[in-house]
């Protein structure tokens, strides 16, 4: 009996060992594709032979790609959702209904075989569904051969022809690819405008396209030898073959492959001592001098990233003019490029930024967009910060006023939100951009900025390439600081509730001052609350949450910091004690540092203030 016993529970240990290995899988992909492209009918012809791991615990019978540009055709779910929204992107609005024959975009596919077997598919909008011949068994890999033609629709958002600057193509989301499939099961969303998530792999791809235009992408250029257009040192047009190139590109461990194509562009090249090579492509018309200074504010960009964030870890980066803003693909943005200088280096330093956020670590952006973009956001506030030596006392403030603003409209919706679903564009920006980057300010708040820091460098080293879930970074974030922050994740990300705390009092007690804190909001967080003293002097109480069982380490140099009891959170108020009398004290301030999201700062102080501002002692 004993011995079944121990045996049932080996086997037992051995299950749950091998179920929490599986979490750690993902698929993966190998493209080889070949494009013919037809300039004078914006069409193309390709070949694509997919080598498909599954390494999931799986049998897959079906397998789904996404068509994107099959979005751009009147009725599309794109098209109605843009017309139907309440507030409508003024870039889509109704244009996809007014396209015409020759402007739509379209992906057919006109065959498909698994391991040389004709496969039975149905295309259903952005979706081609696809039954397998022979299911595809855990830890196997088929070989799938589709060959297609593609329409390139009339730039209306992110991909298309002739945008409005005049760049003949921007290739993005162009390629029959195959939807990502995780533990959470099949991700096969609708192109409805916004965000993408994507499988792992190597690209290797060729695209034969006239000889007159210049080339910018994803990937590492294999022939530009014979190419030239700025490519391996040589400026001029090389001659192609009966009045086309073909270039070969090959990018390892991506997810994604975008290229731009235009006739006029420009092609500089920056080489970094310790870090990518930088590609720069624009049209030298409007603004060139902005695009001349571009690269050295880009160069800058990749230092200070790298060292905050983790080293960027391929040998090149493109910066190419194209798309309808800005957009961030695999080692490369399409940026719309007729900007003023601060708004062009704002612009780079986004997208470039996402090259952490959305590539290396490859967060599902459609339902987790105030990661991809939250992030992004935060980094690059704090970038150009420096870039432009503005020294913001605090560098999310933007951020914080976009928040409030919905806050004070009552307009957010949770940031669990599928970005597709949220019910206006400009509710989903802020909750995304605004209310996504004060997650990593308040954590900052939360576990302190050393901690802060060194964690954002482990989360890199333990996760990039590996699409983590919100709660794989909770988890660095409490390894780094031991403090529980399962609350936090919940209350900020799941909810709505806001965060109001107050100096509900401060009166003398004995020989001393009885300062009591009360919880306006419904959101709990710890507080930090600033005494200056008469004489000069400055100390900072830090009062953790008790269901933080933990105390953020030291901030701020130069001041000190006293740990106060932990505040049970249902009480709705907290009360502490100084050892000096009133008429010492000259100010008290709840969170001096401005990073909590606090949307009434004006019971934050004691003597009231009007116009509430913070004391100018500490910063970054
Ligand atoms: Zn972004």
């Amino acid at each position: 009996m004993k011995k079944i016993l121990l045996i049932n529970f080996l086997i037992f240990c051995q299950l749950s060992f091998l179920k929490a290995q599986d979490l750690g899988w993902q698929q993966r992909v190998e493209y080889e594709m070949e494009i013919d492209f037809d300039v004078n009918i914006h069409q193309f012809d390709g070949n694509q032979k997919l080598t498909y791991y599954n390494n999931s615990p799986d049998t897959l019978k079906r397998v789904f790609y996404h068509l994107f540009f099959n979005a751009f055709q009147p009725g599309s779910m794109m098209d109605v959702r843009s017309r139907t929204i309440k507030d409508p992107d003024p870039r889509v609005r109704d244009r996809i209904l007014h396209l015409k024959e020759n402007e739509i975009g379209f992906q057919k596919i006109s065959s498909l075989k698994q391991d040389g077997k004709d496969l039975n598919y149905k295309v259903v909008g952005t979706i081609l569904e696809v039954e397998l011949d022979k299911p595809l068994l855990p830890g196997k890999r088929s070989v799938f051969k589709m060959e297609f033609k593609g329409q390139v629709p009339k730039q209306i958002r992110r991909s298309g022809r002739d945008n409005k600057e005049g760049i003949a193509y921007t290739m993005t989301q162009w390629f029959p690819k195959m939807a990502e499939y995780d533990y959470e099961g099949w991700h096969a969303n609708p192109y409805i405008g916004r965000e993408f998530h994507g499988v792992w792999g190597d690209f290797d791809v060729k695209i034969t396209i006239d000889e007159n235009f210049t080339i910018g992408g994803s990937g590492y250029l294999q022939n530009g030898d014979k190419i030239g257009h700025g490519y391996n040192g040589i400026q001029d047009k090389l001659p192609g073959k009966n009045g086309k190139h073909t270039w070969h590109f090959v990018a390892p461990n991506v997810h994604d492959f975008a290229w731009a194509a235009d006739p006029d562009y420009r092609h500089t090249i920056l080489k970094m001592e310790d870090g990518p090579e930088l590609h720069f492509f624009y049209q030298a018309d409007t603004l060139v001098e902005n695009w001349e200074r571009l690269p050295e504010y880009t160069k800058k960009h990749f230092e200070l990233a790298g060292s905050l964030y983790g080293k960027y870890p391929y040998k090149q980066y493109s910066v190419i003019q194209g798309g309808d803003g800005g957009m961030e693909y695999a080692m490369c943005t399409m940026i719309t490029g007729h900007r003023k200088l601060p708004s062009l280096v704002g612009v780079t330093v986004h997208e470039a930024m996402h090259s952490w956020f959305q590539h290396i670590f490859a967060f599902n952006e459609t339902k987790y967009a105030w990661m991809d973009e939250g992030f992004t956001s935060y980094a690059s506030n704090i970038i150009e910060d420096k870039l432009f030596n503005e020294n913001k006392f605090y560098p999310h403030y933007g951020s914080f006023s976009s928040y409030k603003r919905l806050v004070d409209m009552e307009m957010q919706e949770p940031l669990t939100t599928h970005s597709d679903f949220y019910t206006r564009n400009g509710i989903y920006g802020v909750s995304s951009y605004s209310k996504g980057a004060l997650f990593l300010s308040q954590m900052e708040y939360i576990i302190g900025k050393s901690t802060f820091d060194k964690a954002m460098l482990r989360f890199y080293n333990e996760w990039k390439f590996k699409h983590p879930k919100p709660i794989d970074l909770l988890r660095i974030f409490e390894k780094e600081s031991e403090i529980e922050l399962n609350w936090y994740l919940e209350q900020w990300i799941g909810t709505t509730n806001t965060i109001d705390y107050g100096l509900k009092s401060v009166e003398s007690e004995g020989n001393g001052t009885a300062i009591v804190l009360e919880r306006v909001g419904n959101m709990p967080m710890p507080v930090d609350v600033y005494v200056e003293y008469t004489d000069g002097k400055i100390e900072r109480f830090n009062i953790p949450l008790r269901i933080m069982r933990g105390v953020k380490q030291e901030e701020f140099n130069g001041i000190s910091n006293k740990q106060l009891e932990s505040w049970p959170w249902t009480y709705p108020e907290y009360k502490f004690t100084l050892e000096v009398s009133p008429d010492k004290i000259k100010t008290i301030e709840i969170d001096m540092s401005m990073r909590m999201a606090d949307i009434d700062r004006s019971n934050n102080y004691y003597p009231e203030k009007e116009n509430p501002v913070t004391f100018p002692y500490i910063g970054k």
